[in-house]
């Protein structure tokens, strides 16, 4: 077997080509969560697809760490307590996960994503840096009830988008919409049946893989979007909690698979930093599965994946 993910570029092509020929899809584009977000569906509805793009804008006064006027950023100021409905099911579900992998996904990284900057930064920062920024992190600190941070600083870049994308396919059901494809930045989560690309983490302008989803999500975590390389050194987003560096496993990338986009998401960061042995992790969820691509192009999957999901290897 072979490789892993990104779904997102090649799926993008790949729909985009079946709209030019059906005439029926509605295809529309916009910009949330520092990413491009593609929603699709194969009716001639605008109307939903612009409120699940209002639907995002709120989910990011909710969930972004940056965003000044965000519930996340009062959180990380000490100034709140009393968290709301959504914030309290991604906090809960990613303080039981990071205690789950054993703190290899840690929703106390602010400290070391901020050091890090990878979209900022063009050498890496020192040892001693490094040092400073991994002390407050630790899961352990926080407290859920009554909720109180302990002096750590959160950050849900791993799993919000995943709560996000199932947030909104539920939106989409609700409206009676059977059809759609949601692309959060290559956080895929589909009703109906559509085949989708996993991107070639090698040559990420090229498709690995196809893949068939029916009514589920794909999340892929690699290291060949954020990214910079210095002394030919390549230094990415994904941050080994343990260390305080970036995580490097011996993935190129993983693309996990369950009804649960939220789960799927915090997964894919999860095995990334922990390595092909952290596959086992699916198990702890329904129906969820995993195709890892190692840095050596070897394809480790999870039991019956080929057959499961029609797996073709480009
Ligand atoms: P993903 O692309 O889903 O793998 O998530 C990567 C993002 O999650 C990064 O941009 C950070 O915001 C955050 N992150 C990085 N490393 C970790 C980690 N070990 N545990 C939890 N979140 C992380
Ligand atoms: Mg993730």
């Amino acid at each position: 077997m072979k490789k892993t993910i990104s779904l997102f570029f090649i799926l993008i092509f790949l729909l985009t080509a079946a709209a030019c020929t059906s005439g029926q899809r509605t295809a529309r584009q916009a910009f949330a969560f520092d990413t491009v977000i593609n929603i699709t569906t194969d009716e001639k509805d605008s109307f939903s697809i612009n409120q699940a793009f209002e639907k995002c804008r709120s989910y990011e006064k909710i969930f972004s760490r940056t965003d000044s006027e965000s519930e996340l950023y009062a959180i990380n100021q000490g100034s709140v307590t009393q968290l709301s409905a959504d914030m309290q099911t991604v906090m809960k579900f990613s303080l039981e996960f990071s205690r789950l992998t054993d703190g290899a996904f840690d929703v106390t990284v602010a400290p070391l994503v901020e050091l890090w900057n990878i979209n900022g930064r063009t050498v890496p920062p020192s040892e001693k840096e490094i040092k400073e920024a991994l002390s407050p992190v630790g899961y352990e600190k926080i407290q859920f009830e009554p909720f109180s941070a302990g002096g750590a600083a959160i950050d849900l870049g791993a799993v919000a988008k995943g709560y996000i994308a199932d947030r909104l396919t539920e939106y989409f059901s609700q409206s009676g919409i059977t059809n759609v494809i949601v692309d959060l930045g290559g956080n895929v989560a589909v009703l109906g049946e559509y085949t989708v690309g996993i991107r070639n983490p090698f040559n990420p302008g090229q498709v690995f893989a196809t893949i068939k989803l029916k009514d589920k999500s794909a999340v892929t975590s690699g290291a060949y979007q954020r990214y910079f390389e210095y002394q030919g050194k390549r230094y990415h987003h994904i941050i080994d909690p343990r260390t305080g560096k970036c995580a490097e496993s011996g993935i190129a990338s993983v693309t996990v698979i369950s009804p649960s986009s939220m789960h799927a998401d915090a997964l894919s960061t999860a095995i990334y930093v922990s390595g092909t042995d952290a596959l086992t992790l699916c198990s702890n969820f329904p129906d969820t599965d995993a195709l890892i691509i190692t840095v050596d192009g070897e394809v480790i999957t999870t039991e019956n994946f080929e057959k499961k999901y029609d797996l073709r290897i480009e």
